[in-house]
């Protein structure tokens, strides 16, 4: 664990993140606020660790612009998740923007996140984490989406164990000192769950070192590797022929894995909160603050 790299990848987190979502704002260009934020990142000294996302409303995650998107903001719910690495440190943090009066659905998520974090210190279960979401969430008359979990983090690895649950749950993982983790509750006023929708735009490499027979597609895995080795990226972000017919083929053979839209399941509004933080002897540092 390099504690200095996430300091600092949390440092520019914070800066690029503010910035976004001073940017958020009706008629504003939802590409422009992702591109804006992607390139603030490269100047800041850090990369993508993974595509901006700006899902709005029933969007929970997994959304971010095409490359010709000309969408807009309108009265929305914008949740604005960005993940900055340097040398494979990850900072992972999202916030919500109301631009339509959407009540209390973002102060619930950000509540939660706030009991959680008040909680992390070595020997605390995610079961407890889980618990205090549910229970800060539940308060607001609104639910936890509980089929969405937050995340250890690794060196270039976004999804590492443990999963740290947004519901009280039975058995957990006790917290360690020295562990990365990424803690997101998702407030909603549907049922609290969120299916696959049907736009794909995030893609991420299986595995490295996979053996591919078309030279066009070989071609892109190399390069693939060798920009964001297993960490997700945006199709936006390519420029090689025929991307689309590469990546479907790569799908197939399970080279590539694609991350559709995941929208809450009754068309519900979802509001996020997330901060990183590193267990320490005697609580927590959360670096994206
Ligand atoms: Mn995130
Ligand atoms: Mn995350």
């Amino acid at each position: 664990m390099n504690k200095e790299k996430l300091r600092e990848a949390g440092e520019i987190h914070r800066e690029v993140m503010d910035e976004a979502v001073d940017m958020v704002e009706e008629r504003a260009s939802k590409l422009e606020v992702a591109e804006t934020a992607e390139q603030r990142m490269r100047e800041l000294g850090a990369e993508p660790a993974f595509p901006v996302n700006i899902s709005v409303d029933e969007q929970a995650a997994h959304a971010t612009p095409a490359a010709d998107s000309d969408d807009t903001f309108g009265e929305d719910l914008v949740c604005v998740d960005i993940g900055v690495h340097v040398d494979g440190w990850i900072a992972d943090s999202a916030r919500t923007v109301d631009l339509g009066g959407h009540g209390d659905i973002t102060a619930a998520a950000e509540e939660a996140l706030d009991a959680a974090i008040e909680l992390v210190e070595p020997g605390v279960s995610t079961a407890e984490l889980g618990a205090a979401i549910e229970e800060a969430i539940d308060g607001y008359g609104l639910n936890p989406v509980t089929n969405l979990t937050g995340h250890g983090l690794g060196e270039y690895e976004q999804h590492a164990a443990p999963s740290i649950p947004n519901r009280a749950v039975d058995r957990g993982v006790e917290l360690e000192e020295e562990m990365v983790i990424a803690i997101e509750p998702f407030a909603t006023d549907g049922g609290g769950k969120v299916n696959e929708g049907g736009e794909e735009q995030i893609y991420s490499l299986e595995e490295l070192g996979a053996n591919v027979r078309s030279r066009r597609a070989r071609e892109l895995v190399r390069d693939l590797e060798d920009r964001y080795r297993t960490m997700p990226f945006a199709k936006r972000w390519l420029d090689a022929d025929r991307v689309d017919m590469s990546l479907r083929r790569l799908k197939s053979q399970e080279v590539v894995h694609g991350y559709p839209v995941l929208k809450e399941k009754q068309g519900k509004l979802v509001a996020q909160a997330e901060h990183t933080v590193i267990v320490t002897s005697d609580g927590c540092e959360v670096t994206t603050t």
